[in-house]
């Protein structure tokens, strides 16, 4: 009977250990980050793109062609983070659960200031690859870009910066997929005009059925987000978007407060989770921090205000 409890146990964990193993052991992580970082085991140059490579004694590789020596994870956003590799799969795996770092300190074993910059660098992959995704989407439609473009900014360069009273920003949905992104600051002005202040409720406008603008109030330096006080205009709703607000204020709410200088990167974090939210979230975002990072990232130039 005791042996029949302890297979029992045996097939109960395995699955899970199988799964979940690479998490925190050390060899399995960085094996999972590097097939990640190069398909089929393809190396390639990451100044010349050659793809004559050749592995040193270090581990470290070289370019046969430009003479370049690299790491597997030089010019990725991992590569940003010098923590271990293990550590990072495991954050990773936190994030992707939607634990707050504050929430994180119990698990972790690194500071709670680089479990932060470990999170903010997941979020500007995010960022960056739903901007991409974006721009994409409205490739292929031209008349609603040309309708967005009369009215926002499209270039991500500016204005997702918040003034004292609250923040704005568009949200469309395209294919089935929410993008949310800046407006234009004199598109601000008109909504103040044509709006009542939003007296600490988070307000979601739908005056075309193409696209939406979503308001929250600041308080301070923070983004103030009331519990369960959600106003919408029924104007012509989109449901997706709806469904989206409720989704984003829920979540905002649980981060705690959000500070307006980053609160781009929430946005377009929760906007990834809800474009995915019956999907794995890990190995999506695992995927995009072996992308090489752009120098200055989209984020970077906007915060600059090129
Ligand atoms: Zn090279």
């Amino acid at each position: 009977m005791k042996k029949c409890y302890n297979l029992l146990i045996f097939l109960v964990v395995m699955p899970t250990r199988k799964k979940t193993s690479f998490i925190t052991v050390f060899p399995e992580s960085a094996r999972f980050f590097k097939e990640l970082r190069w398909p089929g085991g393809k190396k390639k140059c990451v100044r010349c793109e050659s793809d004559t490579i050749y592995t040193l004694k270090t581990g470290r590789l070289r370019c046969k062609g430009c003479g370049l020596t690299f790491g597997d994870f030089t010019g990725t956003y991992l590569g940003q983070l010098n923590i271990p590799i293990n550590e990072t799969a495991h954050l990773l795996y936190l994030f992707s659960l939607g634990l707050p770092v504050y929430r994180c300190r119990h698990y972790i074993t690194i500071s709670m200031k680089t479990a932060h910059k470990a999170y903010t660098l997941f979020r500007r992959a995010i960022y960056d690859q739903s901007v991409q995704a974006f721009n994409d989407a409205l490739k292929v439609k031209p008349d609603l870009k040309e309708a967005l473009r009369s009215h926002f900014m499209l270039d991500f360069l500016r204005n997702w910066e918040a003034d004292d009273r609250n923040v704005f920003f568009g949200i469309v949905v395209i294919n089935g997929t929410v993008y949310t992104f800046p407006i234009r600051s004199d598109e601000k002005s008109n909504i103040y005009i044509s709006k009542e202040p939003t007296q600490n409720r988070t307000i979601l406008i739908c005056a075309d059925k193409k696209y939406c603008i979503g308001i929250i109030p600041v308080s301070g330096t923070h983004l103030l987000i009331p519990k369960l006080i959600h106003a919408t205009n029924h104007l012509k709703l989109n449901t997706k978007i709806e469904s989206f607000w409720t989704y984003l204020n829920e979540h905002l709410f649980n981060y705690h407060g959000v500070s307006i200088s980053h609160y781009s990167l929430y946005i377009k974090e929760i906007e990834f989770r809800f474009n995915n939210r019956t999907k794995d979230l890990f190995h999506p975002i695992a995927k995009m921090i072996v992308q090489s990072a752009p120098k200055v990232s989209i984020l970077d130039k906007n915060q600059l205000n090129i």
